[in-house]
């Protein structure tokens, strides 16, 4: 049985579209600024945000993290929902290696930080306070069910910005999963930010890669903390030309994997012991979790279904589940893992 890995879509491989352009890519030393395919992914991507310039990085934790040093200085703050990537899966970065106070704010179901809490919480100036000086978002929100945040928030974010001086930073590593189920361009919410990061390699299957995005002063900059941290790559063109492939073609298909996503969550709704919403499913992320009663926990679940039908489930902790669609779930995929779910539930 092939294997079926709903785990993230972070496992997703290039396809051979992408090993084709690889191959063949036209490469420089990219830490001179010579390699025309790192070149030409970066204005891709500035383009597609509605920003200046862009910087190609290895991943999406450089990409925030290069943001954070960029923006702030040691001492100052940085305000975030308390569930947001930056703040908790990222090693904490920003505080070990920027000396950046995270400030953080509860959030409602879609992610979104309280505009008026934000005000409340913008320190003075006054020498005991951290100066406060960066709002990062996240956009969708994975700790929201993948929850797409709409394009007034971040103009409300702007003004209230623009007002107390303060610059916005979006981790947009599925911005293009939030703006296909949005029905609008990425650039109408990147445009709006001061710096925004998206990932080639989660559900745009690129194998590695992230781009930071903002105006040409601030890429600059960028730019030299990515030195800085380790991270001026050479012939990196041979991934760039993976990633070109990415925002060219696979952003224009992300609406089939929140279709599949759908269809598993409607179908896990119909299956006893199953505690889900449907309706909470925007992009391409299918929280769930098991009732109480479930003749079996969610590792166990996991387990069996991995060792008797090769399906792999993300743990969540505790009873919860989650499954991530994406370019290598078919909707079949789908009608395979629910019948699958349903076995292990009956045995
Ligand atoms: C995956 C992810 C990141 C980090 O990306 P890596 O490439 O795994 O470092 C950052 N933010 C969000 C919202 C993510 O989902």
């Amino acid at each position: 049985m092939d294997r079926l890995d709903l785990r993230s879509d972070t496992v997703t491989w290039p396809t051979a579209a992408m090993r084709q352009a690889m191959a063949n890519a036209p490469v420089g030393d990219d830490v001179y600024g010579e390699d025309p395919t790192v070149n030409e992914l970066e204005s891709l991507a500035a383009e597609m945000l509605g920003h200046e310039a862009g910087l190609f990085v290895s991943s999406g934790t450089q990409g925030n993290l290069i943001a954070m040093l960029t923006h702030c200085q040691r001492g100052e703050e940085a305000i975030m929902g308390e569930d947001a990537h930056t703040y908790l899966w990222e090693a904490g970065g920003m505080a070990v290696l920027g000396g950046i106070v995270p400030k953080t704010l509860p959030t409602d179901s879609h992610g979104r930080l309280s505009i008026p809490q934000i005000l409340s919480q913008i320190n003075p100036l006054d020498n005991h306070k951290p100066r406060t000086k960066l709002i990062c978002t996240e956009n969708s929100s994975g700790g929201n069910n993948g929850a797409a945040i709409p394009l007034d928030y971040f103009l409300a974010l702007r003004e209230l910005a623009d007002t107390h001086h303060l610059r916005l930073h979006l981790d947009g590593a599925r911005l293009f999963n939030a703006t296909t189920a949005l029905g609008i361009p990425a650039a109408d919410i990147g445009r709006v930010v001061d710096s925004a990061s998206i990932c080639l390699s989660k559900g745009l299957c690129a194998p590695v890669g992230s781009v930071l995005v903002g105006g040409r002063a601030f890429i600059a900059e960028a730019r030299r903390n990515r030195k800085l941290l380790g991270g001026g790559m050479r012939q990196a063109g041979v991934l760039a030309a993976a990633g070109l492939l990415a925002l060219r073609e696979m952003t224009q298909r992300l609406a089939e994997d929140h279709a599949t996503a759908k269809q598993l969550a409607e179908g896990l709704a119909t299956i006893p012991h199953i505690e889900i919403n449907p309706d909470v499913v925007e992009t391409n992320m299918v929280f769930f979790a098991l009732h109480d009663d479930a003749p079996l926990t969610a590792a166990q679940l996991i387990a069996q279904l991995k060792a008797e039908h090769n399906i792999w489930l993300g743990g969540y902790g505790g009873r919860k589940l989650r499954a991530v669609t994406h370019y290598w779930v078919q909707p079949a995929d789908v009608v395979r893992c629910l019948q699958a779910i349903k076995d292990v539930m009956n045995h």
